[in-house]
């Protein structure tokens, strides 16, 4: 037995001298360099075989967690690649995913709240040098095409500095632009294909108005994505049945007593954390009626506050099911057609 752990300690020590005098040579700097551009220029994740959900921003704006990214919510199928929101910090997670940008089919946005939009631009430029070839489709709640013809204006010149650097032939300027496509605030279909259905539904996000949660049934899977609302009976009807509800969470025991330590030194924040109680849905809230409405597996994301740490996230999690899963970036859910599994990957 002895004998067999020294063995194996000698063979970790001599790799550990290997590994070490290679990272200290230039022909092995060389090596390890080449291999890492390869893996982060050319190749992109594998299509999954069914639906596939990839958070690409679990945050909200109350917190600062350079590990997470504001609401984004990736859905690929081996057809389709779709972006629900695309909040700050969003486009890193989407390049560690290795997400195949270049057939992005078009972005959701649930409300125009700074947090859900704020990196459109970048994810426009992202698919556009990756090799899209057509505009950018922006689908979202009246007012979206105000949003879009926005950021087209202040984007303007960037786009003509990248067309005449590299070509319109690489760069096709029709290509350049978003396109808005309003859908209106009730429920409707959002968009249709012989597969895939996205379905828009109206959530409580009061001021905001309107603001839209989404379902997305691809085969016999589907997915269901809030936005920012409070626990809501349109969304539970949306959500009947659904394999996984994504949805925006709001921690009481994680909240309060941060309120109570700002009362004394800082009012301000004190006012503004008071302020968003009414407008997220209280984490408590949801685990009985999505039970109710038959969903298979609820997670929470657009978390508020954003837990900043291992510890704050179990206070987070205090009181709720161990069957919900509280989202980091880069959570994975794997759901393959003909089946019933629901494959959750952390990260
Ligand atoms: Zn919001
Ligand atoms: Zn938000």
């Amino acid at each position: 037995m002895i004998r067999t752990v020294t063995w194996v300690l000698a063979v970790l020590l001599l790799i550990a001298v290997i590994g070490f005098a290679v990272y200290q040579t230039p022909a092995g700097q060389d090596a390890l360099f080449e291999r890492a551009v390869t893996t982060m220029l050319v190749r992109t994740a594998a299509p999954p075989e069914g639906l596939q959900v990839v958070v690409c921003g679990s945050a909200s704006p109350l917190g600062n967690d350079p590990d997470r990214a504001q609401a984004c919510i990736a859905v690929l199928t081996p057809e389709h690649f779709f972006l629900f929101d695309t909040g700050a910090r969003s486009p890193l997670r989407m390049a560690e995913a290795r997400l195949p940008m270049d057939r992005l089919d078009g972005v959701f946005l649930t409300h125009f709240h700074s947090d859900h939009i704020a990196s459109l631009p970048d994810v426009n430029l992202n698919s556009w040098v990756q090799g899209r070839r057509d505009s950018l489709r922006v689908y979202g709640p009246p007012g979206v095409e105000d949003v879009i013809r926005g950021f087209n204006l202040a984007y303007s010149p960037d786009r003509g500095y990248r067309v005449a650097h590299h070509g319109a032939d690489l760069l096709p300027p029709a290509a350049g632009p978003m396109t808005a496509v309003g859908i209106g605030s009730g429920d409707q279909i959002a968009w249709q294909d012989d597969l895939l259905t996205v379905t828009a539904f109206p959530v409580r996000h009061d001021p905001v108005e309107p603001a839209l949660g989404y379902r997305v049934d691809y085969r016999d899977r589907s997915v269901v994505i809030s936005g920012d609302t409070v626990a809501t009976d349109s969304l539970f009807t949306a959500a009947a049945g659904a394999d996984l509800l994504l949805h925006d969470a709001l921690s009481r025991t994680l909240l309060d007593p941060m309120i109570e330590a700002a009362r004394a030194g800082a009012p301000r924040l004190a006012r503004i954390m008071t302020d968003v109680i009414d407008y997220h849905a209280d984490s408590r809230s949801l685990e009985e009626r999505a039970r109710a409405a038959g969903v298979r597996q609820l997670a929470y994301y657009h978390l508020v506050p954003v837990p900043p740490n291992a510890l704050a996230e179990k206070l987070f999690a205090r009181g709720l099911s161990p069957d919900t899963v509280l989202v980091r970036d880069l959570h994975t859910f794997d759901l393959p057609t003909g089946s019933t599994d629901i494959l959750v990957h952390a990260p």
